[in-house]
């Protein structure tokens, strides 16, 4: 079995709170919620890092249903921010591409 924590996660050998699944992606709360909403949207699919992803329909699959989760099930109308942390220079932690949605404030820069 994969070691990642994310495909862990999909599979519910490790708990999460999910909001969102379907065929193609995996929602759920962040541990550590950086604001009031903060969502890790996964595709099922394992990617190490968005800069690895060579399928453009993925990464827009990914966004779409993004787009989809803020608006139709977190009911961010308001606005979000959405953040992909790409290696560790960027800050990545976890080595399975993830989209953060983040809102429910008017986020800071
Ligand atoms: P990264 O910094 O790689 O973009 O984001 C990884 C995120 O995963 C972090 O915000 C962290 O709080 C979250 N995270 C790490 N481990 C777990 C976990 O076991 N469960 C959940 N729900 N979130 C996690
Ligand atoms: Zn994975």
């Amino acid at each position: 079995m994969s070691d990642c924590l994310f495909c862990k996660i999909i599979t519910g050998d490790i708990p999460s709170d999910k909001v969102y699944e379907d065929a193609d992606v995996y929602a759920f709360k962040d541990i550590h919620p950086k604001a009031p909403t903060h969502v890790l949207v996964i595709p099922k699919q394992h990617i190490d890092t968005f800069a690895d992803c060579e399928d453009p329909a993925l990464l827009g699959m990914l966004l779409d249903r993004v787009r989809t989760i803020a608006d139709d099930v977190l009911n961010l109308q308001a606005g979000y921010r959405i953040v992909i942390k790409v290696r560790e220079g960027g800050g990545q932690e976890v080595f399975h591409l993830h989209a953060h949605i983040l809102g429910g404030k008017k986020l800071p820069f």
